[in-house]
């Protein structure tokens, strides 16, 4: 079968011919990929900054945002049958017993690093044409989301940042009454740092959770993505023509920040202008090579008077894929002509390379494998 590869040592990627995989246990799912989301991560693996094929192979098989269609289940799977479409998970829990976190299916907060990870951290991602799989790693999707399930995995990096921030808010047990249980986000203020997909859907999910919503982003509008952002009904605001300062203005209170832009200097003076409570969340994390020249006293002058938290999330568990694709359904209900509009352009596995190796505009580029 065609699989779409990347070769370490050269930093090549190409379509090889790699052996179609066969079930071999009761729980396992042959599952046929029809397609797979290109982002960042895959960028810096075809770059070397990380990932690592399998041991014993010369090439990773690169993609980790996949939608496949069942064609085969092994005797044991019962929740799971041919025809029905799936999203998979990403990491796999390590091998070792003492991982709490592992044994408990939270290997997005894997204790001992050595967990994998389709398609970055030593297996074979998804596109391929055929992948076997455990069917406990595979989550159902509606088939009326058939055009937008390749959007659940980076959402579920929003699904993670939202779960989370909700888990420290209980600390506010009058903003978490019934009141607000259907809608935590009434009342607050919530800045989404970049217009890429993980902030867009970010935002979707930050709207319809009552937050009043703010997109911070370099490009000046009127463009593509401001588009999107005004049409879901929260704001857009252009770093190009509004500084740091004056967003504060606009915004009045900051919440809760959700980091998704890979700029730390501008995410980090951000933090000086958090509400009291707030919560700021990293999704893409900085670079340590690279000085910033910040003033770290002044970054965390406000966290102990005013109670601020700063967290990290990366990854997402089996109970995020699910919301997420619970979520997909709600977008697609409420902004029908503007969520399949997340997606730029589906190239053919022949022309991966280029969208693999290369920055095209846009917001998502997709890999059609069948
Ligand atoms: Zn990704
Ligand atoms: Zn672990």
């Amino acid at each position: 079968m065609k699989a779409i590869a990347v070769f370490p040592g050269t930093k090549e990627v190409q379509v090889v011919e790699h052996p179609e995989p066969q079930i071999e246990r009761p729980e396992q799912v042959k599952l046929r990929l029809l397609e797979v989301g290109v982002c960042g991560t895959d960028r810096h693996i075809c770059a070397q900054a990380f990932g690592s094929p399998p041991a014993h192979s010369d090439y990773l098989i690169l993609g980790h945002e996949a939608l496949a269609e069942v064609v085969a289940v092994g005797d044991a799977v019962t929740h799971l049958q041919p025809g029905d479409l799936v999203v998979p998970e990403v990491r796999r829990p390590c091998a070792d017993p003492s991982c709490r976190a592992c044994q408990a299916e939270h290997q997005d907060f894997c204790q001992t690093g050595t967990y994998t990870e389709r398609g970055i951290k030593e297996l074979h991602g998804y596109m391929a044409e055929y992948v076997v799989d455990d069917a406990r790693f595979l989550h159902p999707a509606p088939k009326e989301l058939r055009q937008v399930a390749v959007l659940t995995e980076p959402l579920t990096i929003a699904e993670k940042a939202l779960d989370q921030a909700l888990q420290i808010q209980r600390r506010l047990p009058w903003q978490t009454s019934a009141a607000t249980s259907t809608e935590p986000g009434r009342g607050l203020s919530a800045v989404v740092l970049g217009a890429g997909p993980i902030g867009l859907l970010g935002a979707m999910l930050f709207v319809i959770q009552g937050f009043d919503t703010y997109v911070y982003s370099r490009a000046q509008a009127p463009n593509e993505k401001a588009d999107i952002v005004t049409a879901i009904g929260a704001t857009y605001i252009s770093s190009e023509t509004t500084p740091i300062e004056e967003l504060t203005q606009q915004v009045k209170q900051i919440d809760l920040v959700y980091e998704a832009m890979d700029a730390a200097p501008m995410a980090i003076e951000i933090i000086q202008h958090l509400n009291r409570n707030g919560i700021f969340i990293f999704t893409s994390g900085t670079n340590p090579r690279q000085p910033y020249g910040i003033d770290s006293a002044a970054t965390l002058h406000n966290l102990t008077p005013l109670n601020q938290v700063i967290i990290g999330t990366v990854n997402a568990g089996p109970a995020t894929f699910t919301s997420a694709i619970e979520h997909l359904g709600v977008f697609q209900q409420r902004w029908p002509s503007i969520l399949p509009n997340l997606i730029t352009e589906r190239h053919p596995m022949q022309r991966a390379s280029e969208v693999l190796l290369k920055k095209p505009g846009g917001i998502k580029h997709v890999v059609t494998i069948a």
